[in-house]
């Protein structure tokens, strides 16, 4: 197999280049000079997000494909203008590629790559490729854009507002801890969804969309990457707010359910702190609730209230099916460091 050796910087570049060649309207200058340009126009507000997913870290090698990860890296980059209410438009890409890394896996990483990018109309803009002594790394920045000032921020919420998210959430931290052991029990469908979830989620754009015809009803927004408690406390912390999750409103997926119980897991760390579910966390003022449920099940999109916005004690707990009251911490999900 071919090692990236023989292959040059300026050769990936240019095969790259060939595969990518959607332009946009607005691009003044493609990739391939020392910037790329564009134009911005004075009616859109530009939204610039950078995410990093570094081997053995964020994924490993054994257990995504190249494909996948391709796919992968660009949805959770779109998840973060998702959740700002906006449309991405292009990427900047950067790869840490050790000497383990061939020419053909790099073929397939931009084959997943370029099929995310194609399916939302997204423009490969530059980015740099370096060596790395040991660990696969890839970096994308995305440029993204919304109608002048009209973004969801994370510090809106007020006391009242009632606390939604898109989908199901848990399915990525099982399919990860699947990932991890061989002996689960587990019907394959149930198997496929959870991987899925995980290895290529969904980036919520279609019900970002939707969520766009509320304007100002929706308070704020996030995605939901390093896990529900900890997101929610980024909504919490901003806004000056606390907030209270119901948890027998807390969405979960059939497979979801049957996995935990199947292979007796408590299933509350997974929804609560799994992480990685890129589902959209939102607040709403309480007049709207009614044309929201009409508005996502006519799009047959999945959209639950999980939870009420409460006084500003920024403190965050869990209303159990028991009745009993559980604080959640704000240190309980996913810390890199
Ligand atoms: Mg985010």
């Amino acid at each position: 197999m071919a090692k990236i050796k023989s292959l040059s910087e300026f050769g990936l570049i240019d095969r790259v280049s060939k595969k990518f060649n959607h332009r946009l309207r607005n691009t003044v200058l493609p990739l391939g000079d020392d910037c790329a340009a564009y134009s911005a126009t004075s009616s859109k507000t530009q939204l610039v997000s950078t995410d990093a997913l570094v081997e053995n870290i964020h994924f490993k090698l054994s257990t995504i494909s190249p494909q996948q990860l391709g796919q992968k890296a660009i949805a959770v980059n779109i998840s973060d203008i998702a959740a700002m209410g906006g449309i991405p438009t292009r990427v900047l890409i950067t790869l840490g590629i050790p000497k383990k890394i061939s020419s053909s896996f790099l073929d397939q990483l931009y084959a997943g790559i370029h099929k995310t990018c194609k399916l939302y109309n997204i423009e490969l803009f530059g980015g740099d490729t370096v060596s790395s002594p040991k660990c696969f790394f890839i970096n994308i920045t995305i440029i993204g854009e919304a109608e002048q000032g009209n973004i969801f921020t994370r510090d809106g919420a007020k006391k009242g507002d009632l606390i939604f998210t898109t989908g199901t959430l848990g399915d990525s931290s099982l399919g990860l801890k699947m990932l991890s052991k061989e002996k689960w029990e587990c019907s394959s469908n149930s198997r496929k969804h959870l991987l899925k979830k995980h290895l290529t989620p969904i980036p919520r754009i279609k019900e970002s969309r939707l969520l766009k015809k509320f304007g100002s009803r929706v308070t704020s927004m996030i995605d939901i990457s390093d896990g529900l408690v900890q997101d929610l406390h980024h909504i919490c912390k901003q806004s000056k707010t606390g907030a209270t999750i119901y948890e027998e409103n807390l969405p979960l997926s059939p497979a979801f359910s049957k996995f935990c119980s199947d292979n007796n897991l408590s299933p509350l760390p997974y929804i609560l702190n799994g992480g990685e579910d890129y589902e959209l966390l939102f607040t709403l003022s309480p007049d709207g609730v009614n044309n929201l449920i009409r508005q996502f099940k006519k799009a047959e999109a999945l959209v639950t209230q999980i939870g009420e916005i409460t006084q500003p004690s920024k403190k965050v707990s869990l209303l159990k099916k028991n009745g009993k009251r559980e604080m959640l911490p704000q240190s309980s999900g996913f810390n890199h460091f």
